[in-house]
């Protein structure tokens, strides 16, 4: 696990409530419903951590969390928010280009997708505002227990061909299972070799 404490920091609603940017950054993204509360709670090994980024009032906050004593994890809430006021969703992607395009610190952005849809068109969004941003991004496969191995190579072909058209993303996915624990090790490994 990482050395030191996982405690949840803050939730930041505009550019000036970030934390210092001094600590390795790295963020994770997901539609709702993706598994990112049960992928980050195997991460840590803390169960329930990521629930207070799930509670009404924090779905349009960057969740800050210390990841031991060096680096910050952080959770976007799920995106596609069909039913909420534009002004609302306005604000919200406005504060999330300036964080994904201005944060010195972001080493890498993780963006889940479900193994038994392949890359949505909400993915699709996401993946074109990280064109933008500078950041190297890498898709995590999630629920890989839910699929058979054909269906996980087919919709694996699937994202690795939306990810052709996206220069800035990290050509290697992980393919993950919470409830199993697959994959789980090899992304901790990943995220504590970000320097
Ligand atoms: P979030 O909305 O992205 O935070 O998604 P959750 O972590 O809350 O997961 C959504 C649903 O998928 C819950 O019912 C989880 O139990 C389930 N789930 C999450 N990860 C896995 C997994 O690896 N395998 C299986 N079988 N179910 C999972």
């Amino acid at each position: 696990l990482f050395a030191g404490p996982v405690d949840f920091v803050k939730g930041v609603v505009a550019m000036s409530g970030l934390p210092p940017a001094d600590r390795v950054e790295i963020c994770f993204a997901g539609r709702s419903n993706v598994g990112k509360s049960s992928l980050i709670n195997a991460l840590t090994g803390r169960k329930s951590l990521a629930r207070a980024s799930n509670t009404p009032g924090r779905t349009q906050e960057l969740n800050f969390f210390a990841l031991g004593e060096d680096r910050y994890m952080v959770d976007l809430p799920g995106y596609g928010y069909a039913n909420a006021p534009v002004a609302v969703v306005e604000k919200w992607q406005k504060l999330l280009k300036s964080y994904l395009s201005g944060r010195q610190t972001l080493r890498r952005v993780f963006v889940l997708i479900d193994s038994r849809h392949g890359a949505k068109s909400v993915d699709e969004e996401i993946l074109t505002l990280l064109d933008k941003s500078a950041v190297t991004f890498q898709v995590v496969m999630t629920k890989t227990d839910k699929v058979s191995r054909a269906e996980l190579e087919k919709n694996v072909a699937q994202v690795k061909a939306a990810l052709a058209k996206h220069p800035a993303a990290y050509p290697e996915l992980v393919l993950t299972s919470s409830e199993k624990g697959e994959g789980v090790a090899t992304l901790r490994a990943i995220i504590a070799g970000l320097t």
